[in-house]
């Protein structure tokens, strides 16, 4: 009897974690003594907002497919996508995988939607850090995947202890309600964390508890002097009316009493479209649910070739294909064949191929780089605005 609602990744791992369609198109064939060589893209006729995505779940694709007779191509994690464009593609005997497809679409779909959407916030952010808080609103079996994503797609930090250990990174956090209340004022808990917890970690007092945001930040700040990071504001919203009135004011006063080195950190339900108008007065923010509950990527995974001869549903392009994307002005090509190089049509210059292999008959045939690597990458590339 199992005591939450998931699955082991041995349950994965034996595509128990399938359509039951897959499973039986996988029955059919046997029965018949059809196996056939086929070749599936995975692509995604529009996003949920803008016109590109960031890809991510790669590395657990590969680790579902690992070992198997099959050759995947993919962009790396972290490549900027388009609608309509392939991102991964499998080729191999039908029957040794069809009954991956929903977890493989599981793993793409959901974790490029969180990349994408905090990729979002980071443009947003306008270069100020973006945390990511969401794991509370997952499932918790989850979030380290959630998290990965969040960090991945531009985060700067995440705030779980096993997202935290699965990146390889210090896990962040300030002061949580619960410790104001019981310890009865923002200052004595300010206080309290300066005394336990650990040199290093950032004193960043939660200011919105009890009283006013400006007069406990004021309070905060002269208690714990020259050793104080930031005040973090996360106003409920039925108390908030104008949050960057109130985050003006509390910059004010600060600014005002010698506190110009304590940043402000803003919290609580914010999403990317909250930002723009708060870079004014914000140094960092914490993100949660509009980025670990974002909609996933609808990425289809259609087969393209049969035997070698292209075939695809109506509304998909048949044949394999390869994405091309040109350094020097960022032109970009679909063609028909995988193999060669291409020139840009606008500028002439050699023609990056995107699609790379990663696994031939189901063996890494490539080093995959660390989070904090792909999430470089991703920053790197990112559009200056949304
Ligand atoms: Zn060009």
């Amino acid at each position: 009897m199992k005591r939450f609602h998931v699955v082991s990744e041995e349950e994965i791992l034996r595509g128990r974690v399938t359509d039951v369609y897959f499973e039986r198109t996988r029955r059919i064939l046997e029965a018949k003594g059809l196996d056939p060589h086929v070749t599936m893209e995975a692509s995604a006729r529009s996003l949920p907002r803008g016109d590109w995505g960031v890809f991510c779940g790669l590395h657990e694709a590969l680790e579902l497919l690992k070992g198997r007779p099959v050759d995947v191509w993919a962009l790396p994690e972290g490549t900027l996508f388009r609608p309509g464009e392939p991102v991964l593609r499998i080729s191999g005997n039908y029957r040794e995988f069809c009954v991956y497809e929903t977890a493989l679409l599981g793993f793409l779909c959901q974790a490029s939607g969180i990349a994408t959407q905090a990729a979002r916030c980071v443009i947003a952010a306008q270069g100020r850090p973006v945390v990511h808080f969401g794991a509370r609103r997952v499932h918790p079996a989850i979030a380290p995947m959630v998290e990965r994503a969040a960090f991945v797609g531009g985060c700067s930090g995440v705030s779980t202890l096993v997202g935290g250990e699965l990146l390889g990174e210090e896990p962040v956090g300030t002061i949580p309600h619960a410790l104001v209340l019981i310890l009865g004022d923002s200052a004595s808990a300010t206080l309290a964390f300066d005394e336990v917890i650990e040199e290093g970690v950032e004193r960043v007092a939660l200011v919105d508890t009890f009283g006013d945001e400006k007069f406990e930040a004021l309070e905060c700040a002269e208690l714990l002097e020259g050793n104080i990071y930031a005040v973090r504001l996360d106003t409920a919203a039925s108390r908030r009316g104008d949050l960057l009135a109130i985050a003006k004011e509390v910059r004010w006063e600060l600014d005002l009493h010698g506190y110009s080195d304590v940043k402000i950190f803003l919290s609580g339900g914010l999403t990317e479209d909250d930002l723009p108008a708060l870079n004014e007065v914000a140094d960092a923010y914490g993100i949660g649910t509009a980025i670990s509950a974002a909609r996933a990527v609808d990425f289809g995974l259609d087969i393209v070739e049969v035997d070698g001869e292209p075939v695809a549903k109506r509304g998909k392009a048949s044949g394999a294909k390869q994405l091309w994307v040109c350094p020097e002005c960022g032109h970009r090509a679909l063609t028909l064949g995988t193999e060669g190089t291409r020139s840009c049509p606008d500028c002439d210059t050699e023609m990056s191929p995107q699609l790379l292999p990663f696994l031939e008959g189901g063996e890494l045939v490539r080093d995959l780089p660390s989070p904090r690597e792909i999430r470089e990458y991703v920053r790197s590339r990112l559009p200056e605005s949304l």
